[in-house]
C-alpha cells in the first residue's frame, strides 16, 4: 500500500525477504530528508532506502498519520505488541476490518521485552512506522512504552517519541498475606507520601465504598493493610510520574499498572491507590489493577467469568468516582470468551493489551515454511519453560507435549493450550539463541516470515480481528 502527500508518495518494497523504503517525488528536494539512492523515475525521482531510524523519522515528519496519538481521546482501545517487527501490517488490517471505533496501539512493548530481545524503544517505533506504511493505515495509532519500572525506561520512551507511558511500581507492592498491623506501616516512605499513618486513617475513617453492585464498609484494618501493601508503590509511582511529566517535551498520557503482582487488588485498595495518586498530583487515563485469577499468557480466561464480571464492574465504578479512567486488561490475548463481558462491565471504557499472540501467528508461518527452524524453537522453548514460568502466570505442562515433532501437525500443536503457552513464554530464549550451524535464530526467523509476509499478514489479521470484534461492537461502531 502507498501513503501520499502533495509532495511525495511512499511504500515498503519487498524483494523476496529483503525490504526497502521507496519514496517517489516530483521535486528532488522533497527526498532530501530521506537516506538512500535516488534515481530518475519517468518525470519524477525515486529514492530507495533502508528501513532505518532516519527514514522512519523522515516518514513521521512527512506523514502526520505516522506520528503516534493520544489514545485517551477515545473511549475504547486495544494494544497489540509486535515482538518481531513484522506484525504491524496484519494488526492494522485487523483494525481496518474489525476494529471500527477502537483506537489501536500499534507500537507497544514492555521495557522487559525490549531488553530481552535487545531492541531499543526507537526500534519498536520504527517498526510500527514501517508496518503502518506497509498497511497504508491512516486511522491513527497510539504508542505505549509498557511496564516501565525506572526513570531511565521513561527517558528511553520519551526519546523514541512514545506518548503512552505505563508506569509499573509493582516491585514495591508488599506481601501482606500473613496479616499486618499499624506497626508495619512505620517503615513506609511517609516523607515521599507527604503523609502520616494518622492522617491516612483519618482520610478513610468510616468510609462506605460504593462499587456499583454493592457497598463496602471500610475498616481501620482495611486502611492499614492497603497502606502497608501499596504505600511504597504509591511513592514509587509518583516518583516515576513526576519524572515523566518533568521531562516530556511532547504531550503524553499515563497508565498505572499493578497487574503483575501475585496478590489481587481489592476494591478498597483500588480506591486507596486512586485517592493517594490523585492527592499527590497525578492524573492518568488508564489503570490496571491485579484482577481475579485466570489470566494466563496465550490461553482463554481460566477463571470464573461471573466473578470477573463483578470484579470489573466494581473497578469501573470506582474509576467513575475519580472522573472516569479506563480499566486496562493486560495479558489480554486469546481471552475470546470474556471480551463481551469486559466491554459490558466497563461500558466500553476499557483498554485491552495483547503482546505475544502475534508472535504465535508468525510461528505458524515458520512451521509451514521452515519446520527445521520451528523444531529448534520448540526444543529451546520447551527446555526453557520450566525456568521461565517463574515470572509469568502459567499452567502449561511440558510433559503433555511432544519431545519430537515427527508426524505432528504443527499448526494444531501451536494452537493447543500447553504448546501455545510454552512457545509464548519461550520466545526470548529462542530468538536469542543460534541454530546448530551457528546462524542466529532471530535473523532466520525474520527472513522466513518476511519472505512470506502476505501469508503472515493474513494470519495476524484474522487472529487479531477475532480480538477486536467484541470491542468494536461495544464501542458503538
Ligand atoms: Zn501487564
Amino acid at each position: 500500500m502507498t501513503l501520499r502527500t502533495d509532495a511525495l508518495e511512499a511504500d515498503i518494497h519487498y524483494d523476496g525477504a529483503v525490504r526497502s523504503l521507496h519514496v517517489r517525488a516530483a521535486a528532488a528536494d522533497a527526498l532530501a530528508p530521506f537516506e538512500g539512492e535516488i534515481r530518475p523515475d519517468g518525470e519524477a525521482h525515486l529514492l530507495e532506502g533502508p528501513l532505518s531510524t532516519a527514514n522512519a523519522k523522515a516518514l513521521q515528519d512527512a506523514f502526520e498519520v505516522l506520528r503516534p496519538q493520544l489514545i485517551s481521546r477515545h473511549r475504547t482501545s486495544v494494544g497489540t505488541g509486535d515482538r518481531i517487527g513484522l506484525a504491524g501490517p496484519g494488526q492494522a488490517a485487523a483494525f481496518a476490518a474489525h476494529g471500527q471505533g477502537v483506537m489501536p496501539v500499534l507500537a507497544q512493548q514492555s521495557i522487559r521485552e525490549m531488553d530481552r530481545l535487545g531492541r531499543s524503544a526507537r526500534t519498536v517505533m520504527d517498526e510500527a512506522v514501517f508496518g503502518l506504511l506497509e498497511a497504508g493505515w491512516e486511522g491513527g495509532f497510539g504508542a505505549d512504552c509498557d511496564h516501565i519500572k525506572t526513570t531511565e525506561g521513561i527517558d528511553r520512551g520519551l526519546e523514541a517519541g512514545f506518548v503512552m507511558f505505563t508506569l509499573d511500581p509493582g516491585d514495591h507492592v508488599a506481601d501482606v498475606t500473613g496479616g499486618v498491623t499499624a506497626a508495619d506501616a512505620a517503615s513506609l516512605p511517609w516523607d515521599a507520601l507527604e503523609d502520616t499513618l494518622e492522617q491516612t486513617l483519618a482520610r478513610y475513617a468510616d468510609l462506605t465504598l460504593d462499587v456499583g453492585h454493592s457497598r463496602i464498609e471500610v475498616t481501620e484494618q482495611d486502611v492499614i493493610t492497603a497502606a502497608v501493601k501499596y504505600g511504597a508503590a504509591v511513592a514509587e509511582a509518583i516518583r516515576l510520574y513526576r519524572h515523566a511529566m518533568e521531562n516530556a517535551r511532547h504531550e503524553i498520557e499515563i497508565e498505572f499498572a499493578v497487574d503483575e503482582t501475585a496478590w489481587l487488588t481489592t476494591f478498597f485498595e483500588h480506591f486507596y491507590l486512586a485517592t493517594e495518586l490523585k492527592r499527590l498530583g497525578a492524573s492518568w487515563f488508564s489503570f490496571a489493577p491485579r484482577y481475579v485469577d485466570g489470566f494466563e499468557k496465550g490461553l482463554d480466561f481460566l477463571g470464573d467469568p461471573e466473578e470477573l464480571r463483578r470484579n470489573l464492574e466494581a473497578h469501573h465504578a470506582i474509576s467513575e468516582q475519580f472522573g472516569g479512567y479506563r480499566i486496562s486488561l493486560h495479558s489480554g490475548s486469546d481471552k475470546f470468551s470474556i471480551y463481551p463481558l469486559c466491554v459490558e462491565a466497563t461500558q466500553g471504557h476499557v483498554h485491552l493489551k495483547t503482546s505475544g499472540t502475534s508472535y504465535l501467528c508468525a510461528l505458524e508461518v515458520i512451521a509451514a515454511h521452515d519446520p527445521e527452524l520451528f523444531a529448534t524453537i520448540w526444543e529451546i522453548s520447551r527446555a526453557s519453560y520450566v525456568k521461565a514460568r517463574a515470572s509469568y502466570q502459567v499452567s502449561a505442562h511440558e510433559d503433555r507435549t511432544p519431545t519430537t515433532l515427527e508426524g505432528v501437525d504443527l499448526t494444531e500443536l501451536i494452537r493447543s493450550d500447553d504448546a501455545r503457552q510454552i512457545l509464548h513464554v519461550g520466545y526470548g530464549d529462542s530468538l536469542n539463541a543460534a541454530l546448530p550451524s551457528g546462524e542466529s535464530i532471530h535473523d532466520r526467523f525474520l527472513r522466513v516470515v518476511a519472505a512470506h509476509q502476505e501469508e503472515h499478514t493474513a494470519v495476524v489479521a484474522e487472529h487479531i480481528g477475532r480480538h477486536l470484534a467484541p470491542f468494536s461492537a461495544g464501542a458503538g461502531a
